[in-house]
């Protein structure tokens, strides 16, 4: 399941979100720590895991 790497502004945690929660609670991702909307998001190899298959 494709995954997004976050990383919080304010507290620097680091935590991933799965797709699903992403596109549904995209206007309220925050920061699981501290609870800052303060974040980056980190889109990385995570996400394309064997995206190639012919
Ligand atoms: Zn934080």
């Amino acid at each position: 399941m494709p995954t997004y790497e976050f990383k919080c502004a304010k507290c620097t945690h680091k935590f991933n979100l799965y797709e699903s929660m992403v596109e549904h609670d995209k206007h309220q991702e925050k920061c699981p720590k501290c609870g800052s909307k303060d974040i980056n998001s980190l889109i990385s190899a995570v996400s394309v895991k064997t995206a190639k298959k012919s």
